[in-house]
């Protein structure tokens, strides 16, 4: 059993059991916050606060499940960060390339376990048997989360011998490996042009149903990973971006 975080807490405080159970508007009036949703320019949520009042503003030109990771970001810094004036952009929020001591990491830490909290997100993760986009894609819309957010988390939960890797055109901008996994299979620092990802990066390539064999090296550089096989299945990301999740051999397993 992981211990409740913060954000679980709060959730758990509340009585909920469910996903469909979170809704953050009532939990963050339960915080001490109102929430505002107006179209903002250079930035994705703002939050104001004294001691124990906060006025919460979100861009309301974003899309749903981006409002939502906001507003749950914005609690994240009401948590952590109290009494403190802050304008998050859209590179603060959701943005897994900054470093895990980052305030705005801090808050998307409690943005994650707020919406995919881990008590509830264990339990289904053991009805899933393969960790395909179709399966990723249920979860998130289950639980109002991102894909991007939802594989996160799921990577981070440890249940399958994953890897979820973010390319651009020329290098890798974050990755994150399942606890379970030996620490040398690092993914390239950018896309071999022998990847499904490249070709749907590169050449528009439409996205695979199911995960895909290729030559572990054509994704990892150690010597002797020429011996295994991974799986790939990629989706686009904005911004001319890929997000890939490959399923390691057994023998990866540390
Ligand atoms: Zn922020």
């Amino acid at each position: 059993m992981i211990a409740l975080t913060p954000a679980e807490r709060i959730l758990k405080g509340l009585g909920i059991e469910a996903p469909s159970e979170i809704d953050l508007e009532a939990i963050a009036w339960t915080r001490g916050a109102v929430v505002n949703y107006r179209p903002l320019d250079r930035c994705e949520a703002t939050i104001v606060g004294s001691e124990r009042r906060a006025v919460i503003t979100v861009n309301g030109r974003s899309p749903p499940e981006r409002r939502r990771f906001s507003l749950a970001h914005e609690l994240g810094h009401w948590h952590h960060h109290k009494g403190k004036m802050l304008f998050c952009g859209g590179r603060d929020v959701c943005n897994f390339a900054n470093s895990p001591l980052d305030p705005e990491r801090q808050a998307d830490a409690f943005a994650s376990d707020l919406i995919l909290p881990n008590y509830l997100l264990s339990p289904r993760l053991r009805r899933v048997k393969r960790p395909t986009l179709a399966a990723a894609r249920e979860i998130a819309e289950e639980y109002s989360a991102s894909l991007t957010a939802t594989l996160f988390k799921m990577t981070a939960l440890n249940r399958f011998p994953i890897i979820i890797a973010c390319y651009n055109k020329t290098k890798r901008r974050w990755f994150e490996r399942s606890p379970m996994l030996q620490p040398w299979w690092f993914p390239l620092d950018s896309l071999d042009r022998a990847t499904f990802a490249a070709d749907m990066l590169f050449n528009e390539a439409a996205e695979e149903n199911f995960p895909r064999k290729m030559p572990a090296d054509a994704w990892f550089g150690f010597k002797g990973c020429d011996r295994f096989e991974v799986e790939e299945q990629s989706f686009r990301l904005p911004d001319e971006e890929i997000l890939t999740v490959l399923k390691l051999p057994d023998e990866a397993v540390a």
